[in-house]
């Protein structure tokens, strides 16, 4: 390592650094405003039960509407938001959105949908996150079984006993918790079991090369009889093909979520795709 920062001790401050960096407080700023003005959007996408055929979850994904630049995906701007602690503010926007919308999806008579929300790094070890969501659940009148919180297994695994303690008092709620991104981290058995989980979402990756990695089809395997062994529900994210579908059923996974069923749909095109689907005769 010394070597290292030896061989690179010399470090010229050229235009295009300035840019970047220039570009990068630019970058902040705008963010900020965002969050003060509120120009972010939720997109919400289905997971399809497989025992039943039908949708009973949505996860909400958050978009930017940028003021020139069009919708913005979380990849530009989560890692920024989270470096200057702004996802703070911001993912209590989305906390409340996301109450209100399952909210108004009951006052509409459609069937209901829980509604799983993604929560950061920095977001879990503030705090305020419990009474963050207490209040959303509150002004949005929102029974909290409708609302799951999706945290990582790395986020989880960094400070265990912390993270335990932070998942029981969300819990005492009413909420229900999934690990996002399964199968990334390194939980072990016995760690994972000491968890109040609901669900285990299995890391994309591990989807996207069935069936010609026989490998990641063990692993999903796998992950879905851990989720037996430990009594949680096995969530697949990234089913964009029929054959993946079929593979995961027969793997005995609970849920599917995937661009084969729907991309991440803004509420109202979520409205006419469950009300569509409840009007059609089974
Ligand atoms: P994630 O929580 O793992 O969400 C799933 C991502 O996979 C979403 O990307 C979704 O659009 C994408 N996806 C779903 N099905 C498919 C598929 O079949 N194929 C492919 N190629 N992709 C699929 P998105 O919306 O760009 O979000 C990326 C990540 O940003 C999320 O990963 C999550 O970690 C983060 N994120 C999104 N919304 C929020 C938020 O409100 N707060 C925080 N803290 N993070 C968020
Ligand atoms: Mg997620
Ligand atoms: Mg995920
Ligand atoms: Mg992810």
């Amino acid at each position: 390592r010394a070597k290292e920062a030896g061989r690179n001790a010399i470090r010229l401050f050229t235009p295009a650094m300035a840019e970047d960096a220039r570009n990068k407080l630019i970058r902040i700023e705008e963010l900020r405003r965002a969050v003060e003005r509120d120009e972010f959007v939720l997109h919400y996408q289905p997971q399809k039960e497989v025992r039943s055929g039908r949708v009973i979850g949505v996860e909400a994904l958050v978009r930017w509407q940028h003021p020139t630049q069009g919708l913005l995906l979380p990849g530009a701007f989560i890692p920024l938001a989270e470096e200057t602690g702004l996802i703070v503010p911001l993912g209590e926007i989305v906390l409340r959105k996301a109450c209100r919308q399952a909210r108004l999806w009951q006052d509409r008579d459609l069937p209901a949908l829980r509604v799983g929300v993604n929560v950061s790094a920095r977001q879990f070890l503030e705090s305020s996150l419990t009474s963050q969501v207490a209040s959303a659940l509150q002004s949005a009148d929102l029974d909290p079984q409708w609302l799951e919180l999706e945290l990582t297994e790395s986020l989880i695994m960094r400070d265990v006993e912390g993270a335990i303690e932070r998942m029981h008092e969300l819990k005492t709620l009413g909420v229900s918790l999934a690990i996002d991104d399964f199968g990334t981290g390194y939980s072990s058995l016995s760690t994972l079991r000491r968890f109040p989980l609901s669900r285990l979402k299995i890391d994309r990756s591990f989807i996207a090369d069935i069936p010609e990695k026989l490998g990641d089809m063990a692993i999903t395997s796998a992950i879905v009889s851990l989720g037996r062994t430990l009594d949680l529900e096995v969530v697949a994210e990234g089913v964009e093909t029929e054959e993946q579908a079929r593979f995961l059923e027969s793997a005995g996974c609970e849920l599917l979520q995937g661009y084969l069923f729907a991309r991440p749909l803004p509420s109202s095109e979520i409205e006419s795709l469950i009300a569509g689907a409840a009007a059609k005769p089974a």
